[in-house]
């Protein structure tokens, strides 16, 4: 099979997966004239696109999109009825290294179906990055996908050249992986991520600890997950859930939600419709407040309603439910409460902080310390402003805050 006709089935056959943004590794280059390529940003940029139209700058592909496993979500399925293709890891150099020439891409985005075995698999995976790394000396940014049955000392060599690795989760429910992914085990994925942050928390004590000789490298952008959203029955609530516990016990740098997109030949135990994207889009800004606004995961979603509403984003949605705590004076309220008020994000929160040290935050000020007015103006208090308590209490707020609705376009 042609080259070409390889990249087109394989490029396509990774497009399901999210879970590759390239940030949060260590910065390098090839400035010195030793080695190609760099992680700086906008250095050879590519576009990949995800279904719905997300981009993303990396060469992402599958070394083949043939598997053994029989997952019923996947497109790459043993059962589906698809072209089938395989890279040899020469190919994958070549094109990677092509490719960076031409400043098409910034990295690579490795995963696989699996193949003969785990551990064969893994080992082709690996070889792929060892020859950029080690022949090309290649100092771009490289994402490997891992497979978690495999051994050990094959995903701890994976880290030695990977920038990044991550292992899918899948569904946040076990028995939704039981159901629809028979081959897969909820507890060995669970337990390589353990290892690898085993082998990243030591290596980052041994470079806390390294006087001299640079400690051995280990995925120094850590490790990610992505699970599939609306193939199976699990709420909002149970999705951030699984996320804090995922953050929490195996320190993730991210966890991607991806929508489920209906596949071909799909089986009857999957829904026929693809979960709304504005679903995803309300689990990424959750998940936000988890991570930088010190957020619980069950405070965000209420136990009976179990979802996110989709037409306000999920802090504003918290804000509405404790009114109560409101409203705030911004001239004495701590970082903590800041951080909840709606239209305030974390750099506006440590301008308020920054600015209150010197003088009294006026009305006037808002524009300039970046404040969302109309969303953060019912919640807070200045030395000029205090709302109306039958705005802040009335029935009208949730509706005055909703985006209005808008016509679609005719198409003419
Ligand atoms: S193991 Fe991966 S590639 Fe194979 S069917 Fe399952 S999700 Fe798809």
């Amino acid at each position: 099979m042609e080259l070409l006709r390889k990249l087109e089935i394989l490029a396509d056959a990774a497009k399901y997966d999210a879970s590759c943004a390239s940030s949060g590794t260590e910065m390098r280059d090839s400035r010195d004239g030793k080695g190609l390529g760099s992680t700086s940003p906008g250095m050879g940029i590519c576009h990949s696109y995800a279904p719905d139209g997300r981009c993303i700058s990396l060469l992402k592909i599958l070394l083949t999109n043939a598997c053994n496993f029989d997952c019923l979500y996947c497109v790459n399925r043993a059962s589906s009825n698809v072209a089938r293709a395989r890279f040899t890891v020469d190919e994958v150099v070549k094109l990677t290294i092509d490719f960076y020439r031409r400043n098409y891409i910034e990295g690579l985005f490795l995963s696989s179906g699996i193949i003969r075995s785990p551990d064969y698999t893994m080992e082709q995976v690996v070889s792929v990055a060892r020859k950029l790394r080690e022949e090309y000396r290649f100092r771009g940014y490289i994402h490997l996908k891992t497979i978690p049955e495999a051994d050990e000392a094959l995903i701890a060599e994976a880290g030695k050249y990977a920038d990044r690795l991550s292992i899918n989760i899948e569904t946040p429910l076990e028995a939704s992986l039981t159901m629809l992914a028979p081959e897969k085990d909820q507890r060995a994925i669970r337990r390589t991520m353990g290892r690898l942050r085993l082998k990243l928390d030591e290596t980052a004590e041994a470079k806390k600890t390294a006087r001299r000789a640079r400690p051995p490298r280990f995925a120094p952008a850590g490790q990610s997950t992505q699970m599939i959203i609306g193939a199976d029955q699990a709420n909002d609530r149970i999705i951030l859930s699984t996320s804090s516990n995922l953050y929490g016990a195996y320190k993730l740098k991210r966890v991607y939600y991806s929508a489920f997109s209906p596949i071909p030949d799909a089986s009857r135990a999957l829904p026929l419709q693809a979960p709304p994207l504005v679903r995803e889009h309300r689990l990424y800004q959750a998940d936000w407040l988890m991570r930088f606004y010190g957020f619980e995961a069950d405070e965000i979603v209420e136990e009976n309603e179990g979802m996110l509403p989709l037409d306000i984003d999920p802090k504003l949605a918290w804000a509405l439910r404790h009114r109560d705590r409101f409203p705030l004076d911004i001239n004495t309220a701590s970082r903590e409460e800041l951080l909840r008020v709606p239209g305030f994000g974390t750099r506006t929160v440590q301008r308020i902080l920054a600015t209150r040290r010197t003088t009294t935050i006026r009305f006037a000020d808002l524009a300039r310390l970046n404040v969302i007015r109309n969303k953060a103006l019912p919640f807070i208090v200045l030395s000029d402003h205090r709302p109306q308590p039958s705005l802040l209490d009335g029935a009208g707020l949730a509706a005055r805050l909703r985006p209005k609705p808008q016509q679609l376009g005719f198409g003419f």
